[in-house]
């Protein structure tokens, strides 16, 4: 495995500046398999089982880069910079704040829309979730304003639907409806506000706006709004 100096390693975790984990180190909060290493400028190898071995004050290692977590995204927080209000990124540890690489959103929910929301710090990764070319699907829960008419599905599947403002038909997308204002749609496009906006081309409202899969990934029951979970390797792989 590569070897890093464990103050740089434990900086772009988060765990402060070089000189502050330099301090953690002479005080013996920093150990690994339980001795401690006194000089947090000696280089440790970047084993994957690092976070099982190494302890900082006595709690164990955060995870190391190539970090995918899911999120169940509650109402009122956004993906953006831009957009005013709390953001997803305040909901992580403050820790994994500081992270360098930085974790960022795997594309963006809206303000209004709760669900499941992935985050990397892993580019390729991103990518490879995000890229047109890997057709990953993302499916919605649609409460909707007026009742369903019976036509929604066949027009959302002919892949001739336009979108206001826009000059390139949508993609299919396939609709299953639960009741007269609820059903489920799945999309492999992630155009801005999409869901919405295929509503209001179909002459409805969307009232309420759920995610609860991304590929074959789907939103742990079990995950509170607010919560998030680490994605290991077979997590990941179910996404493709
Ligand atoms: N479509 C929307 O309109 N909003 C979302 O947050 C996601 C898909």
């Amino acid at each position: 495995a590569k070897a890093v100096r464990l103050d740089k390693l434990l900086a772009n975790l988060g765990y402060g500046s070089r000189r502050e984990i330099q301090a953690l180190a002479r005080m013996g909060e920093i150990r690994l398999d339980g001795d401690e290493l006194s000089d947090a400028g000696d280089r440790i190898a970047l084993d994957p089982d690092l976070p099982e071995r190494l302890t900082v004050e006595g709690e164990r290692l955060d995870p190391l880069p190539g970090l995918c977590l899911m999120l169940h995204k509650p109402l009122g927080v956004t993906c953006s910079h831009k957009e005013a209000g709390p953001l997803v990124y305040g909901l992580l540890p403050e820790r994994w704040r500081r992270r360098e690489p930085p974790l960022s959103t795997v594309g963006r929910l809206d303000k209004e829309t709760s669900g499941l929301l992935l985050l990397t710090d892993d580019g390729a990764l991103l990518h490879r979730i995000i890229s047109p070319k890997a057709n990953v699907a993302k499916r919605y829960q649609v409460t909707l304003a007026r009742p369903l008419n019976g036509s929604e599905a066949a027009a959302l599947a002919s892949g001739t639907l336009m979108l206001e403002g826009e000059d390139r038909s949508l993609l299919p997308v396939v609709m299953e409806a639960q009741d007269a204002t609820h059903c489920a749609v799945t999309l492999t496009e992630g155009r801005y506000h999409q869901v919405r906006r295929m509503f209001a081309a179909l002459g409805n409202h969307v009232e309420a706006l759920h995610r609860d899969r991304v590929g074959g990934l789907d939103l742990p029951e079990d995950l509170p709004a607010g919560e998030i979970r680490i994605l290991d390797e077979q997590a990941i792989a179910a996404i493709f």
